[in-house]
C-alpha cells in the first residue's frame, strides 16, 4: 500500500485513482437509463472530495443548510441541489428558497404547512417533492433502516393524500414528485425491487399524475462489500434492477442519492498500533484512532477490514481496539493478523463513506488529518509539505 510515512496518525488516506473510476462506472451505468445522481454529502464532505464529485456533473444530496450552503459552495449547481430532513429548521427552509435549489424532500404535512408558510413571507414559489415512507424492509442494520413505519422518517402513507392535497391547494408550494429513502448499506436487490413495486403502487393508486410530478427520488442505500474493499459496486447491476422493477410514465425524471456506494472504497483510516497488550485468551492491539475517527463499530456494529502494513509475522488473534474510553470503542474483535508490535501501521479500510464525516471530539481528541494518493499526486488538506517530504 501507497502510504505517507512519518505523518501524525491517525489519518484518513483516500485514493483519487479509486474514487474516479467509482464516479466514472457510477454516471456510465446511470447514463444507460437516464437516471440523475445526487451526491449524499453526509457521506464525506472533506472539500476535495467533494470538488471532484460536483466536477463530474452529479447533484447534490443535503440534509442540513450547512451542508446546501457547501454544496453551493463546492460547485454543484443550486437546481441540482435536494434537501431532505426530519427536523428543517425555518431558517435552513428560508436558506434553501433563497438559493432556488432543486426541491425540498419535505418529510411531514406539518413542515409542508411551514414551508408553504414560509414561501409566502419570502413570496418565492418552494419546489418539494414528498417523501414518503413506504413500509419497506431495508435488510440492513436496524438504525440505518429509514423506511418503516415506526421510524421517524417521510410521510406515512394514511396521511399521503393530505399532503398531495396541501401541495394542490398552496400557491406557494410547487410539487416536484414523490421521494423515497428506505436506508442504507443495503446489499441485496430485494429491497430496491420491493420498493419499486411499491412506488408503482402508490403512483397508481394515490393518482400521482393528475398533480403534474416531473420526478421521482429513489434515495439511496446501494451497499458496499466491507469484507472486499477493493471490490467497487455494481452499479450496473443496481440500475438495472431498478429499471426493470419500475412502471412509471416515461417521461418523470428517475432521481437517486447515492453516498456511500461513490465513497466508500476510496478511503481508509491509517492508525499507529500504540501498545498490545497480553490477555488471558487473547492479545489486544490498541491502535492511536478510535471510535472519535470512526464510529461506524460502535453505532452500527460496523466491521470493517483491518491490514497491518507494516509487519508480514506469523498471524496471530487480536482484538483491536481505540483508545476512547467506552467499552464500545472496539474495531474488531478475534481478528487475524500478522504479528503486530508497537509502532505497526494498520489501515483500517472501506473509510471514504461516514468516517471522517461523523469525526467526534469526544475525549477532547484532536482533528485527525486527511492525505490523497492517486491522480499521479499526493497531497493533505494539512501538513501537505510535510507529506510530500515524507511519501516514498
Ligand atoms: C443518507 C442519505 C442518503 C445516502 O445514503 P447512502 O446509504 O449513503 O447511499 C440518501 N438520501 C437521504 C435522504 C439520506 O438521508
Amino acid at each position: 500500500m501507497h502510504t505517507p510515512s512519518g505523518i501524525k496518525t491517525p489519518y484518513y488516506l483516500y485514493n483519487l485513482d479509486v474514487l474516479h473510476r467509482t464516479l466514472q462506472a457510477a454516471l456510465a451505468a446511470a447514463g444507460n437509463y437516464g437516471y440523475h445522481i445526487h451526491y449524499a454529502l453526509k457521506a464525506n464532505h472533506n472539500p476535495v472530495i467533494t470538488d471532484i464529485i460536483s466536477n463530474y456533473g452529479f447533484g447534490a444530496d443535503c440534509v442540513s443548510g450547512n451542508e446546501v450552503t457547501e454544496a453551493l459552495h463546492r460547485g454543484f449547481p443550486a437546481q441540482k441541489v435536494v434537501f431532505a430532513g426530519v427536523g428543517k429548521s425555518d431558517e435552513e427552509i428560508q436558506h434553501a428558497l433563497e438559493n432556488d435549489i432543486l426541491c425540498f424532500n419535505c418529510e411531514s404535512v406539518e413542515e409542508l404547512q411551514i414551508i408553504s408558510q414560509i414561501a409566502e413571507e419570502c413570496q418565492k414559489v418552494a419546489a418539494v417533492a414528498l417523501r414518503v415512507n413506504p413500509h419497506v424492509q431495508a435488510q440492513t442494520h436496524k438504525y440505518i433502516t429509514t423506511g418503516l413505519e415506526e421510524n421517524k422518517f417521510g410521510i406515512q402513507l394514511s396521511r399521503l393524500q393530505e399532503a398531495l392535497e396541501l401541495c394542490r391547494q398552496s400557491q406557494w408550494i410547487d410539487f416536484k414528485g414523490l421521494h423515497f429513502h428506505i436506508g442504507s448499506q443495503i446489499m441485496s436487490m430485494q429491497p430496491f425491487e420491493e420498493l419499486c413495486r411499491k412506488v408503482n403502487h402508490i403512483w397508481q393508486k394515490f393518482r400521482i399524475d393528475e398533480y403534474n410530478p416531473v420526478m421521482l427520488n429513489l434515495g439511496g442505500g446501494l451497499g458496499v462489500d466491507y469484507s472486499n474493499p477493493d471490490v467497487l459496486p455494481d452499479f450496473e447491476n443496481f440500475f438495472s434492477h431498478i429499471a426493470k422493477n419500475l412502471a412509471i410514465p416515461s417521461h418523470i425524471k428517475v432521481h437517486f442519492e447515492l453516498g456511500r456506494s461513490l465513497v466508500a472504497q476510496c478511503g481508509s483510516l491509517i492508525t499507529k498500533v500504540l501498545y498490545t497488550k497480553e490477555g488471558n485468551q487473547k492479545d489486544f492491539v490498541i491502535a492511536d484512532a478510535g471510535m472519535t475517527e470512526l464510529m461506524r463499530p460502535a453505532l452500527y456494529q460496523a466491521v470493517h477490514k483491518i491490514e497491518n502494513i507494516t509487519s508480514e509475522g506469523a498471524p496471530a488473534l487480536y482484538d483491536v481496539v481505540g483508545p476512547i474510553c467506552e467499552s464500545s470503542d472496539v474495531f474488531a474483535k478475534n481478528i487475524a493478523l500478522p504479528l503486530t508490535r508497537r509502532g505497526d501501521l494498520l489501515a483500517v479500510k472501506s473509510c471514504g463513506a461516514y468516517a471522517e464525516s461523523m469525526m467526534l471530539r469526544y475525549n477532547m481528541r484532536g482533528r485527525a488529518h486527511s492525505y490523497f494518493v492517486g491522480d499521479g499526486q499526493i497531497s493533505g488538506n494539512s501538513c501537505r509539505e510535510e507529506a510530500e517530504a515524507t511519501v516514498q
